[in-house]
């Protein structure tokens, strides 16, 4: 193997996203995904198909890569743990496992003195009667959710029983911030104090889903600094390696909260690919594949906005766009509600 091959695991849009990162960086890509129309495959070098449990294939695939990394979090650990054996994985697994529970992450941020929304435990629905201070909340999976997939409001207890949720999978009940505003953080650390920061993004969720991104965030300077000092503390914390986002919630009385942590590039961060030098998808294969760090840039003011199930289609039918604006499609085979198609970036 002379070339440097990356092995990626997952392969949707970010998936696809890393892959044109490696491209320009002269590095072939290995994507290794469970989903035989993964989009990832019109944009990687190589493609493999098979469940991240297969031992034969997950073989195959090491045996391609000279390092591996992964487009979400939500990976068993066993699998990354016994790739790691044979070939480096990066972020480790360690800090997969740590922030695909719920739980254990906001144990892990509130360690380190850092605000997080309050929350609770729930393992049995008997569990929910004595709650009503963490209410009006959220009950969330412990595990296996994203874009607003296994969320329940609950408003008042007698809430849960018209849900039909099944106790037997560990939830988290967490208190309802009254939200001014949500940012992000990104992130990419290349060692010890040595990392890229991109400045604060602001976000607006509809239904639980990202719709749309922009910078300048419109905060505080205070609040600036502050989501910029806790998400590198968090990046040094764990020792990580690679880009990092840190989705924050800022209350009507100006406090920051971190809502989540997300072990890989994010969604918010798209605009960084016309808006900065280096995108974060680039930072992120610069830092697992151990090339140089390039000084930040940023280029542009920009918007963001994500274009979700039957929105994406008069952008695919010859739409016109203007030099500062950006269209990608994310080449997905079934347009899906709720499903994200792709995105546009506007440079402002
Ligand atoms: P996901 O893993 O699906 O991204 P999040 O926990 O980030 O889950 O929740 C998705 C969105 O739902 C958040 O970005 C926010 O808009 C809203 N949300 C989630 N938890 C809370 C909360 N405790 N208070 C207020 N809004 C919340
Ligand atoms: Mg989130």
């Amino acid at each position: 193997m002379s070339e440097k091959n990356l092995g990626i695991i997952g392969g949707g849009q970010l998936g696809s996203m890393l892959c044109t990162a490696a491209k320009k960086l002269n590095i072939k890509t290995t994507i290794y995904c469970d989903d035989i129309d993964a989009p990832a495959q019109n944009f990687c070098d190589d493609f493999i198909f098979g469940e991240y449990n297969n031992k034969e294939k997950i073989l195959e695939f090491i045996n391609k890569v000279n390092v591996v990394t992964y487009e979400f979090e939500n990976i068993p650990y066993e699998t990354l743990n016994e790739i790691n054996k044979i070939k480096p994985v990066l972020p480790k697994p360690s800090v997969n496992r740590l922030i695909q529970h719920r739980i254990a992450e906001k144990d892990f941020i509130n360690k380190l003195n850092i605000r997080t929304t309050r929350y609770v435990a729930i393992e049995k629905k008997s569990d929910m009667d004595t709650l009503e201070d963490f209410l009006p909340g959220i009950l969330k999976t412990t595990t296996l959710g994203y874009d607003g997939k296994g969320q329940y409001p609950i408003k008042k207890i007698e809430d849960i029983n018209s849900l039909n949720i099944d106790f037997s999978k560990g939830y988290i009940l967490e208190k309802l911030v009254k939200l001014k505003k949500e940012i992000s953080v990104i992130i990419t650390r290349f060692g010890n104090n040595n990392f890229d920061i991109y400045e604060p993004i602001e976000n607006i969720h509809q239904e639980q889903i990202l719709k749309y991104s922009k910078i300048p965030a419109e905060i505080s300077q205070k609040i600036l600094q502050q989501s910029k000092d806790w998400a590198t503390q968090i990046a040094e914390e764990l020792k990580y390696i690679g880009t990092l986002c840190v989705e924050f919630f800022i209350d009507r009385n100006e406090n920051l909260y971190v809502n989540e942590i997300a072990p890989r590039v994010h969604n918010s961060g798209h605009l960084s690919i016309n808006a900065y030098n280096v995108s974060q998808f680039e930072n992120h294969v610069r830092a697992v594949c151990s090339l140089e760090k390039i000084p930040l840039k940023k280029l542009s003011n920009a918007k963001m906005i994500n274009l979700i199930g039957n929105q994406i289609k008069p952008y695919r039918q010859n739409f016109k766009l203007n030099d500062n604006e950006f269209f990608f499609d994310y080449l997905k085979k079934e347009i899906k509600e709720k499903r994200k198609m792709g995105h546009i970036t506007t440079l402002i």
